[in-house]
């Protein structure tokens, strides 16, 4: 490309997504408020208000890192415990709910046990961190009441397996939501946002986390990523029903939703 970004080989391509995260780890927090200005924890905030959690819910984060989407369905569930229920019944609404966090790199995994302690989460018992990959789950058929992916599928070597994976082990009525970077269309706007992505991010990174092949490659995985129609057939194809998806900020991200019955 005019980037001076190549295109790599699948088994290039999960090498490379492992050291991304692995040198990115323990800057990611900070990266991600720096390159969104903030934005993707309104974006996170509301990919779970879209998936509605509730009490006893079991619930699959995968791609879920240092646990930033798995905090705020918990949270949530917690909040509403508090305001409807009896302490008996919460005690064991809360020992019931069960939200996993699968990733594939056990660095970002144990940034987000650690996140989960000072966030007064880790005792509960309703987190549970598994290592695993979105291509090949760990888990049973028609197990989960939801699963979440938040900027992960883009990142991933197939994405029809991961959808495949995603319908697979949600439970009739379960719900599929997914939050990604994805493509701006409005003239003006897209030509600001490509020189923030192409010129603006990589130096950042360079600059914030000494790194700035990682933080290209990530900008070109963006623009590698199906659109927002695309992608939305893809997930009907892989057998979800009601699939539709909101762009946010013009489209530079998107939740795609849909529900396997
Ligand atoms: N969901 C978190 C968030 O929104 O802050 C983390 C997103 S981070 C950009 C992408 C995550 O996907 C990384 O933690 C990475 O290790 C993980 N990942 C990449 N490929 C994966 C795969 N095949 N299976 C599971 N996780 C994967």
């Amino acid at each position: 490309t005019s980037f001076g970004f190549k295109e790599v080989n699948e088994e290039e391509k999960s090498q490379l997504v492992g050291n991304v995260f692995t040198k990115v780890a323990s800057n990611y927090d900070i990266m991600n408020d720096l390159m969104s200005g903030g934005l993707h924890r309104l974006w996170k905030d509301r990919l779970v208000s879209k998936l509605s959690p509730f009490p006893g819910m079991k619930h699959l984060d995968v791609a879920g890192g240092t646990g930033d989407v798995a905090f705020r369905i918990l949270e949530t569930i917690n909040s509403v415990n508090r305001r409807a229920i009896e302490d008996t019944l919460e005690d064991d609404l809360q020992r019931e709910t069960q939200i996993y966090v699968c990733d594939i790199n056990p660095n970002m995994l144990d940034v987000g046990k650690k996140r989960a302690q000072q966030r007064g989460l880790g005792d509960q018992g309703s987190l549970i961190w598994v290592e695993g990959d979105a291509e090949k789950l760990n888990f049973e058929d028609d197990s989960m009441d939801g699963y979440t992916i938040a900027f992960g599928i883009r990142n991933v070597t197939h994405i029809e397996k991961v959808l495949a994976e995603a319908y697979r082990i949600l439970k009739k009525g379960g719900r599929f939501l997914c939050l990604e970077l994805s493509h701006v269309e409005a003239p003006v706007f897209k030509q600001l946002y490509d020189y923030y992505s192409f010129s603006v991010i990589p130096v950042v990174g360079e600059l914030v986390a000494g790194d700035r092949d990682s933080y290209q490659y990530l900008v070109e995985s963006v623009r590698r990523f199906p659109p927002q129609e695309v992608f939305a057939s893809m997930i009907a194809d892989a057998g979800f029903q009601k699939v539709e998806y909101e762009n946010l900020v013009g489209g530079v991200v998107a939740i795609h939703s849909g529900v396997k019955f």
